[in-house]
């Protein structure tokens, strides 16, 4: 087993002036090299279980490499697991979400092979911490490298970025196989106060919203006409095969846009010029895109609105053994609807071989999108969400987890009940039908997105957070 460095560039944290104004810049970069002092050449090592994909990659690079700009030695680390370790935490997070698995043991055996491969990376570990840094284990994965990184005498953070309010009835099972190895840290960084486990010491329970970077690919301007081209080069949208179409990639360097044919989907391209609603997840039970086809299909096909689910080519995540088969599941439910349904239900599959590539993608469909939603059954935090609202899309989300504080019901989206598939195809109808409505709502959640959840808040929160840690 390994544990890798994959620690990104420093990235100028000048680019975000543009979008957050200057005055919050100068004062963001004051408190950045304040803490940069502060910390004094002490290097903060981030770990997590996979250099891409899903919502924690995103953040660790955009984070990683802006605390780099401004002088911090921030650094990032994958430990690398197996088959039957990914089992393991799969199954972890399933039963936290108190998600339906696979239906195996999490006992004794299975402490043993996790902790396993923590164990096999302690010395690598040992390597790389000097005694003076810090250590921040992100999820349950590498929470096994929370008890090592403490016998290396050092401040050690488990930010948890998953969680369900424990206030209703929940499934105890992945804490408490968790609780073993992540219950030592110093401090526990959650995303809600709600999703700590009753184990957790509340003094030193702290609470971090995620977020995105408004400059990453991901996010940054696009011009219309460019978010055609490139939907239409990857066949998602219908249309005159556009020429080469280049884009700036992160290194200076020219990047041209793949014209995919390859793309593993169902149904046709939608029609350029048709209101697109979009759900873009992981291939997860907890993102439920069959239920989203389902509501779109049995509600909304008196509309004129297409509906395009996508997700990542399965061969995308490391750490996420189930993706295939809840691909394949979304795939079968879309072929069980009649053909009416199918007509307008796209779902696609978008490589993740070229990260930069992908996230390009993936802004022209938040952009193009005329609603974003994510009717998950549970989320920790949904930065696919964020995303949508930083771009001016309105989003519907359900009432689960972080999902009710990033959206402020009928203010910056709207927000219904997982299980209510009419009130969720009545909140799309909405947001279809009233151009006015959909505006407000998305020139709402832009300005929320900004406030809140933008990478030069979460930066100056954890800097805060770490140093608590040194006091
Ligand atoms: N994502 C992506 N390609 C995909 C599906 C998702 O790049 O095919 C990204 C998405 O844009 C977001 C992240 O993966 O940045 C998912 O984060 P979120 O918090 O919504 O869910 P998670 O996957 O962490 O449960």
């Amino acid at each position: 087993h390994r544990l890798y460095d994959v620690t990104p560039p420093a990235r100028d944290p000048q680019l975000l002036e543009q979008v957050i104004g200057a005055e919050r810049f100068a004062a963001f970069v004051a408190a950045g090299r304040e803490t940069a002092a502060r910390f004094d050449g002490r290097k903060i090592i981030n770990i997590n279980s996979t250099p891409a994909g899903g919502g924690v990659a995103e953040m660790l690079e955009s984070l990683v490499s802006y605390a780099r700009g401004l002088g911090i030695d921030a650094q990032w680390h994958v430990i690398e697991g197996d088959d039957r370790f990914f089992e393991i935490t799969k199954r972890i997070h399933n039963h936290i979400y108190g998600l339906p698995g696979d239906d195996g043991p999490l006992g004794e055996a299975e402490h043993a092979d996790y902790f396993a491969v923590h164990q096999g990376v302690a010395d690598r570990l040992a390597e790389i911490v000097g005694p003076d840094d810090i250590v921040v284990v992100h999820d349950p994965q590498p929470a096994g490298l929370v008890p090592l990184a403490k016998q290396l005498g050092v401040p050690v953070l488990w930010r948890c970025h998953i969680g369900v309010d424990v206030s209703t009835p929940h499934d105890v099972e992945g804490w408490e196989f968790i609780r073993r190895y992540a219950e030592p840290a110093d401090t526990y960084l959650l995303t809600r106060v709600g999703y700590a486990p009753e184990w957790m010491d509340r003094s030193r329970l702290r609470t971090v919203r995620s977020s995105i970077d408004p400059m990453a690919p991901k996010n940054r301007p696009l011009e219309p006409a460019f978010v055609r081209d490139v939907l239409v080069h990857y066949g998602l949208i219908a249309g005159e095969q556009p020429g080469p179409l280049a884009y700036p990639r992160k290194d200076g360097s020219t990047g041209w846009v793949t014209r995919r044919a390859d793309i593993l989907r169902a149904g046709p391209p939608a029609p350029a010029d048709a209101p697109l609603v979009v759900q873009i997840s992981r291939w997860d039970r907890m993102k439920d895109m069959p239920g989203v086809a389902r509501a779109f299909a049995d509600h909304l096909l008196d509309t004129d609105a297409h509906l395009a689910l996508v997700g990542p080519a399965i061969s995308g995540y490391a750490d996420d053994p189930e993706g295939a088969e809840q691909m394949l599941e979304a795939m079968s439910a879309w072929r069980a609807l009649p053909g009416s349904a199918r007509e307008r239900i796209h779902l696609a599959c978008i490589p993740m071989t070229d990260l930069e590539e992908n996230a390009l993608v993936i802004n022209a469909l938040q952009r193009h999108a005329a609603v974003v939603t994510q009717k998950s059954i549970s989320e920790g935090f949904g930065l696919t969400v964020v995303e949508a609202m930083l771009k001016g899309t309105p989003v519907v989300g359900s009432t689960v987890g972080g999902l009710l504080e990033q959206i402020v019901d009928a203010e910056s989206g709207l927000l219904v009940e997982a299980t209510d598939l009419p009130g969720f195809a009545d909140a799309l109808r909405r947001l279809l039908t009233d151009s006015d409505y959909a505006e407000k709502i998305g020139a709402a959640g832009r300005e929320r997105a900004l406030d809140l959840f933008t990478a030069d808040r979460h930066l100056a929160r954890y800097g805060k957070l770490i140093a608590e840690t040194l006091a």
